[in-house]
């Protein structure tokens, strides 16, 4: 089992609803849920104009495949729950799943990075990073949660 981070975002439809029904999608397809955050509500970043604001949720969980395996799932999930193909990732979007932290992995493939290359810069991650998993250090800056987010704070 690894000990993985994910987390989901949203912004157009009934989000806490869809967080909801997408946690009990992949708690039936493996996912062990240990941890969840409140639903926080953010700006856009790096988003058109007049885009609405996001909701997002962090999670820790458990998984007993390999990260690329949980990368499949969580794209099927945000197809299953309304994310059209093609969809640029400054868009809105009913569903957006990320994978944050997959044990103390550092993975660079076309299709992955890990850790999320952008979440030591985002508030909006780690202030909801620092309820699940405050004491979790990065393995590449080699600092906690809480440390990265006190240096945005
Ligand atoms: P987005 O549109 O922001 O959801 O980005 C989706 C793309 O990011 C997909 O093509 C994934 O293969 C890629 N990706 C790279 N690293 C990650 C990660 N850690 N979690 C989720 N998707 C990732």
């Amino acid at each position: 089992m690894t000990t993985a981070h994910i987390m989901f975002g949203g912004n157009i439809g009934d989000v806490d609803k869809t967080f909801r029904d997408a946690e009990e999608f992949l708690s039936r397809n493996g996912v062990v849920f240990e941890k969840r955050s409140r639903i926080g509500s953010s700006a856009p970043v790096d988003c058109v104009p007049g885009t609405p604001d996001f909701k997002d949720q962090a999670f820790v969980i458990s998984w007993n495949r390999s990260a690329e395996e949980l990368l499949e799932l969580l794209q099927h999930t945000e197809k299953l729950f309304g994310r059209p193909e093609n969809h640029r990732s400054d868009m809105s979007r009913t569903l957006d799943c990320d994978i944050i932290f997959f044990g103390n992995e550092v993975i660079n493939t076309p299709r992955l990075t890990i850790p999320h290359p952008r979440m030591h810069q985002r508030m909006f991650v780690l202030e909801l990073m620092v309820e699940t998993a405050p004491d979790f250090i990065h393995p590449v800056l080699n600092k906690s949660v809480k440390e990265l987010f006190d240096a945005l704070y």
